[in-house]
């Protein structure tokens, strides 16, 4: 009880010992520990190491005496903007109008979750906040099982075994590739059949694409392509364009979902109003493309392939047998074949892994638990981008594209991620 009378026992239940979110929270303690003088590499939140690119920091710019308040779903040419780009690189039409921005992908997440009334149907493992916001609005989650052999896929006979229980269920699916925490990405084929099973069971299917940019052979397609009438797609700045603090996120829902857009818009209407009318402006820019964000984005590409290589052979090091990675910037190792090395150092658990690890080496990870699997499973998932961007994506500018990025290009550039692997391998042998 507290002294003034004010009870912490009036907190809606819902959020009543829900903790900070772990990506947040790793990211505090990482900058706590570094304040105290530690040394600390932070494979901890995921945060584009890149800069925001030139020309779209220049739009913000020349767009900082932009005071209105804008239309709440949206600036009306960043909108033309989100549709032109996903007509550009999946070839589809969507209508301007039904395109919602908001302060993040996340919070049109949580906005969808609160005013849809169905189920939530995610992959175990699957981000950090799908499942918190769900409980914060009272809605049931139902983790699918996968497997590591299969690069933690959700697979269509699992998705189709959860809605055969109750086939008229309203159900939200989250497929986010490449993956957070996996790295991992969905071939067409696999897209296709999950499309077969969404569409047999009207689902929402909420395809959360903010790291399409960054799959490595940029070949990224989304599964709206196979199941158009019901897939929502999610994107921002945050990953690909370097601007995770900017906080904007899109989604573009198809004309048949434009009820479940107008409850948005009713919702961010009440709450957020509108998103930040600069960040807006300047998104236009980096939606619209064009020769320098594509060199931009290619040398993202060339920098993160480079590094999950590396970080894939140092696992592979370790006995691990990991599928090579696909994009984005995460791997998700499962250590459970030391078990009983570890064991022996009184480590069982995902999390007593991550808080010894980052006790004895200053590498900062997040347990498997936080991404929904069971506590006892070694499994943790390290983001690589604890490195200047700005320089070594100037670097990669100068290898021609044709030439890998070696490993003397990562000690020279990514020096952090190949230390903090050192560490970690050393330790974990
Ligand atoms: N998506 C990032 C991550 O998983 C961080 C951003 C966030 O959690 O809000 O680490």
């Amino acid at each position: 009880m507290s002294t003034n009378g004010i009870h912490e026992m009036h907190l809606n239940l819902n959020v009543r010992g829900l903790p900070l979110s772990a990506t947040l929270e790793i990211n505090e303690l990482s900058n706590t520990l570094i304040a105290q003088g530690k040394q600390v590499y932070k494979l901890g939140l995921g945060q584009s190491p890149f800069p925001v690119p030139q020309e779209v920091v220049a739009a913000l710019q020349a767009n900082a005496h932009q005071k209105d308040y804008l239309p709440v779903r949206g600036l009306p040419a960043l909108q033309q903007a989100v549709v032109s780009y996903i007509e550009r690189t999946q070839g589809l039409a969507y209508h301007p109008q039904n395109v919602l921005i908001g302060p993040g992908s996340k919070e049109l997440m949580f906005i969808l979750q609160l005013v849809y009334y169905g189920d939530l149907v995610i992959p175990t493992p699957s981000w950090v906040s799908y499942a918190p916001q769900a409980q914060i609005v009272g809605r049931q989650v139902r983790w699918v099982p996968t497997r590591a052999e299969n690069k933690w896929l959700l697979t269509p006979d699992e998705l189709e075994k959860v809605c055969a229980e109750d086939p008229a269920k309203p159900r939200i699916v989250i497929l986010n590739y490449p993956n957070n925490p996996t790295g991992y990405s969905y071939s067409e084929d696999e897209l296709k059949a999950l499309a077969v099973v969404a569409r047999k069971y009207r689902i929402i299917m909420l395809s959360d694409e903010i790291y399409g940019e960054l799959q490595f052979d940029s070949g990224h397609r989304s599964i709206a392509r196979y199941y158009p009438e019901g897939t929502i797609i999610s994107s921002g700045l945050s990953k690909w364009c370097g601007a995770g603090g900017w906080r904007l996120g899109t989604f573009a829902a198809p004309q048949e979902l434009d009820w479940l857009v107008k409850a948005m818009a009713t919702v961010a209407s009440e709450t957020y109003t509108s998103v930040s009318a600069p960040i807006q402006y300047a998104a236009v820019r980096a939606f619209e493309g064009g020769e320098t964000m594509e060199a931009y984005l290619k040398h993202s590409r060339r920098i993160l392939k480079a590094i999950a290589e590396h970080v894939h052979a140092a696992l592979a090091g370790l006995g691990l047998a990991l599928p090579p990675l696909d994009g984005g910037f995460y791997a998700f190792p499962d250590f459970t074949p030391l078990a009983a090395g570890l064991s022996a150092r009184g480590i069982t658990t995902s999390a007593q892994l991550c808080t010894r690890m980052l006790e004895e080496t200053g590498v900062a990870v997040l347990p498997g638990t936080c991404f929904g699997r069971p506590e006892s499973e070694l499994s943790l998932r390290l983001a690589y981008v604890d490195f200047d961007g700005a320089a070594a994506l100037q670097a990669a500018a100068l290898v021609p594209d044709d030439q890998p990025l070696g490993r003397e290009f990562l000690q020279a550039h990514c020096n952090r991620v190949v230390t903090a692997m050192e560490k970690m391998c050393a330790w974990l042998k």
